[in-house]
């Protein structure tokens, strides 16, 4: 990413992103300290009445703005290259504040790639329709229909994800957004599985890019976190709004933990995305393995959509596996016999993680509905962490049996 924030490298706008700009006592703290007041004071009253008023930045109550949570903004936004980015209390607050830029009042139709994270899923489906959006799903592997469906229903705005989960099969998002702007409708692009290392949606012309931190950006298994970056300080400033008057900010621990997972973002995507690799080519050749889904294998439908939209044609570190001739029976059982790889719901840790869809991301859908989507009973979804990759694939072989 030669040319990004100012001529800097990925790796090194993630190390020094948002660096601390207030000084302790005089000196200059290498790390962003943790701010936890709840409010500040200052000896001018004129200018705490001019920062109240807008006229002066500065901080008066932690709700509208953090040093810490601050910092951690700036640095999304240097790796995002937006104008601007706002954290949020997860990633589900972020969306939710993210689609409501475009669509929020009774009758606006808000467009849902159909592949989408089932908790977007639920939320747009229940909370946001009982408000009175039009949701409606769409399928983006139907470019033609799509372009149809954005003519005839102008859509407000459509969020979708570029990875869908858990076939990782990969979006053509320039094609999607292209023409989700030719109707007019806004871009929110969910990139929690395509982080900035390998992919930046706002270059691709998205309006606005969400993750859930509480994956890659984070890294560690240890904080709830979401951020949304914008290409228009406009609309950033609107989305700080949302946040300061619904109260889904993010407190100032959780941001220096995000913060810290940054520094090493590039170097953790990179590593997990090889590591996901090897192990996709070490399944694809296991007489116990059915198919492998793994836009980074050669043979695979997405392998020519990565290789034009992710930086240096890495995938990511998520794989899925059906696992021949397996019921849903075999399934948990294999789950129990993993000794290295934790089976947990989320994925971008440094440990290895594995998930059965059937019972977690997808719990929510009717057989027929996951079927519809190729998401069978013998498929598991495995996150890459940071392990060695032969202790993975021995932990693999164990569970297979
Ligand atoms: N988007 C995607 C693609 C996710 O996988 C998740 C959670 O798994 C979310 C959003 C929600 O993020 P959070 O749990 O931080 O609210």
């Amino acid at each position: 990413m030669a040319g990004a924030g100012g001529g800097l490298h990925f790796d090194t706008l993630a190390a020094h992103a948002g660096a601390p700009s207030d000084t302790v006592g005089g000196a200059h703290p290498t790390v962003q300290p943790i701010v936890t007041a709840s409010s500040f004071w200052y000896e001018s009253a004129d200018t705490l009445d001019r920062v109240l008023g807008g006229e002066e930045p500065g901080y008066v109550y932690a709700r509208y703005a953090n040093p810490t949570v601050r910092a951690l903004e700036e640095a999304v936004a240097a790796l995002e290259q937006a104008a601007g980015a706002v954290a949020f209390a997860s990633g589900m607050a972020a969306i939710q504040a993210a689609v409501g830029l475009f669509a929020q009042r009774p009758g606006d139709t808000l467009f849902v790639s159909e592949d989408c994270y089932g908790g977007t899923y639920t939320l747009v489906a229940s909370i946001l329709a009982e408000q009175g959006l039009r949701v409606r799903f769409v399928d983006l592997f139907d470019l033609p229909q799509l372009e149809f469906r954005l003519a005839a229903e102008h859509p407000k705005a459509l969020l979708f994800e570029v990875l869908t989960n858990p076939l990782q099969r990969v979006v053509d998002a320039t094609a999607v957004v292209e023409a989700a702007h030719r109707a007019g409708a806004g871009v929110v692009i969910d990139a929690t599985f395509s982080p900035p290392p390998i992919f930046q949606g706002l270059r691709l012309g998205a309006d606005v890019v969400v993750h859930s931190a509480t994956k890659y950006l984070g890294g560690h298994g240890d904080v709830t976190a979401g951020v949304a970056a914008c290409g228009d300080p406009a609309r950033a400033a609107e989305l700080h709004t949302a946040g300061k008057l619904t109260g889904a900010v993010l407190g100032p621990h959780e941001a220096y933990l995000v913060l810290r997972g940054i520094r090493t973002l590039g170097l953790r995507v990179e590593r997990q995305s090889a590591t996901a690799l090897s192990l996709a080519h070490a399944l694809c050749a296991d007489a116990r393995i059915e198919r492998v889904y793994y836009p980074g294998l050669p043979g695979d439908p997405g392998h020519a959509g990565a290789g034009r939209l992710f930086r240096g044609g890495a995938a990511g570190g998520v794989l899925s596996f059906a696992i021949r001739g397996a019921d849903r029976e075999r399934v948990l059982r294999t789950l129990e016999r993993f000794r290295l790889v934790r089976p947990a719901p989320t994925l971008g840790d440094c440990l290895s993680l594995v998930l059965y869809p059937v019972i977690a991301s997808h719990r929510g859908l009717t057989p027929e509905q996951r079927a519809q989507r190729g998401i069978h009973d013998n498929i598991l979804r495995f996150s890459a962490g940071l392990e060695d990759p032969r202790d993975l694939l021995a932990d693999l072989d164990r569970a297979l049996g």
